[in-house]
């Protein structure tokens, strides 16, 4: 049974990257962020738990993340899968290991100056959350929505200062679990600065060590 965990920056396009694979190869996407998010909205127990550190933007406890993830990845036993947004830290992947054998880790490498070059372009029109890029999807006017021509803001969180300091929190926790993988020889890397010229690269390495029952043929790219 084919498993792999993908790990990237905030901004580092692993949401592309993650929604390729899943289009070109028969993997069952977890994002633990987006289960996360349904036990909250379904109350569950794990929900209630979890709530209030992800309103605080801080990383749930261990313990319920134990729980959480035994219970999802016992119900994927028979199923090969692509595992999005745990383990961050090295405590995580340790109980991984002894949940399920990971036949890779594919991390995300993009420069943290083209991560906060490309988020300062970001420009949204607050009241209707649309999100311009000054780059490659820019308003028709200058500083001003396309529908109701109001002035565009830019988001506190993604000035360059405060992105800087999410990217080296990140870096700070996804290190040693870098480290943790690279020993056991699971590790590939992938450096690059768009994820329309890293992708064709993970898809090829993937190719080769992806089972071919579980290539979908007919979509390329
Ligand atoms: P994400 O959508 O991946 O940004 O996750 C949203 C929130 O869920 C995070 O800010 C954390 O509060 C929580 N979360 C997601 N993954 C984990 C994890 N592996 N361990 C602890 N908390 C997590």
């Amino acid at each position: 049974m084919f498993r792999m965990v993908i790990l990237g920056a905030p901004g580092s396009g692993k949401g592309t990257i993650s929604n390729r694979i899943i289009r070109d190869f028969a993997l069952k996407h977890l994002s633990v962020g987006d289960v996360l998010r349904s036990h909250v909205n379904n109350k569950s127990s794990v929900g209630q738990e979890a709530e209030s550190y992800m309103k605080a933007g801080k990383l749930v406890p261990d313990a319920t993340m134990v729980k959480l993830i035994s219970y999802e990845l016992k119900r994927l036993d028979s199923v090969p899968w692509l595992l999005d947004g745990f383990p961050r830290n090295v405590s995580q992947a340790k109980m991984l290991t002894n949940i399920s054998k990971l036949d890779l880790v594919l991390s995300l490498d993009v420069p943290n100056q083209i991560i906060i070059d490309r988020i300062k372009e970001r420009w949204i029109h607050e009241p209707s959350g649309r999100i311009y890029n000054t780059s490659f999807n820019p308003p028709t006017v200058p500083g001003k929505d396309d529908v109701t021509g109001e002035k565009l803001t830019q988001r506190p969180d993604d000035a360059p200062e405060a992105v800087g300091r999410r990217l080296t929190l990140y870096s700070d926790n996804t290190k040693p679990i870098l480290e943790f993988y690279a020993e056991k020889h699971i590790l590939k890397e992938f450096r690059g600065t768009e994820s329309n010229e890293i992708y064709p690269r993970v898809k090829l390495f993937l190719e080769e060590i992806i089972p071919k029952e579980l290539h979908i043929l007919e979509k390329s790219n």
